[in-house]
């Protein structure tokens, strides 16, 4: 039975993409019984009844599952931040990459809006875009205006489901329509395509891109550390996950623990103090939410 990945549900159909071949399929039964609902970036089993419909018989094992947008199989986020016009916030960067880490999604750092940087600010921001490098994470600079940079990032799209995460106002819909200027995405406009309000009730829905997958609406709207535990919030940073490995305790938060190697790195300038205040910051949040015992 033929197998296919869905990129649009409305009114009771989801449209399942097979190749090159979009089939308008229902879902059977079934999945109202066993309260599985076939979601946006399944992976499914379909009876194609002829060459535009079918019937979805059945949903993979989905590898992660975001809330908003309600989209299953994230391979990875594409995170814009701008270099200006906000200010490029280390700060949200990091709440952003925590819950990106959590979900087992690959991230991509998509820096915008490079033709606005000026001598004063290039400084603090190539030491900003160097450190993430060092951490491993792929950082890309970018310009919708003089599409400086946007060649890059099109092959890390290919043959991947992908969500843009990032605020208001720092160029993703400039950014996909600079990439693909069909699109015509609306720019700087609260109820255009990408930047929507959150109170809009239209479904998600998954756009080609090359043979890329692109969400239509952006990720990561909340940024609470909802049911983090704070075991799990050095994971989530990959230098204290590395170095925490040398810490003398083996349950290190590295917080108030002796002989940390963690905060050893920090001192020695191996971590960036502001991604070791990140995490402190991120891990006050998680015990504030909870009794501690
Ligand atoms: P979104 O809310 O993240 O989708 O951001 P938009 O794409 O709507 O862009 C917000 C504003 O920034 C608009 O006025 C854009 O024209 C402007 N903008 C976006 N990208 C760039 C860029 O690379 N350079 C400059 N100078 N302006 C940009
Ligand atoms: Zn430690």
């Amino acid at each position: 039975m033929p197998e296919g990945k869905i990129i649009k549900a409305l009114s009771g159909f989801y449209y399942v993409l097979d190749g090159e071949e979009v089939y308008q399929c229902r879902g059977r039964g079934l999945f109202r019984k066993n309260k599985v609902t076939p979601l946006v970036g399944d992976y499914v089993v379909f009876e194609a009844e002829n060459k535009t419909d079918g019937t979805v018989t059945e949903i993979k094992p989905r590898k992660n599952e975001l809330i908003r947008p309600q989209i299953s199989n994230v391979d990875q986020a594409i995170l814009v931040f701008s270099a200006v016009e906000p200010d490029f916030s280390p700060a949200l960067l990091d709440r952003f990459l925590v819950l990106i880490e959590d979900n087992e999604i690959e991230p991509i750092i998509v820096v915008t809006k490079l033709d606005l940087v000026t001598a004063e600010n290039q400084k603090k921001l190539s030491q900003y875009i160097k450190d993430y490098q060092k951490l491993g994470y792929t950082v890309l600079e970018t310009s919708s205006v003089t599409a400086g940079g946007i060649e890059e990032l099109v092959p890390y799209l290919e043959g991947k489901t992908s969500v843009f995460a990032g605020q208001s106002g720092v160029g993703k819909s400039s950014l996909l329509n600079a990439i693909n200027p069909e699109l015509a995405l609306k720019t700087d406009d609260i109820s255009s395509h990408l930047g929507r309000g959150k109170h809009t009730t239209r479904h998600v829905e998954l756009i080609h891109i090359g043979s890329g997958l692109v969400a239509d609406t952006p990720g990561f709207s909340s940024l609470e550390f909802m049911e983090m535990e704070a075991e799990r919030l050095s994971y989530c940073f990959p230098e204290m996950h590395k170095h925490g490995e040398d810490c003398k305790f083996r349950a290190c938060l590295h917080d108030k623990e002796p002989k940390c190697a963690v905060k050893e790195a920090v001192d020695s300038g191996e971590i960036p103090r502001y991604r070791y205040e990140h995490y402190m910051q991120f891990l006050e949040e998680i015990r504030d939410r909870k009794p501690r015992y």
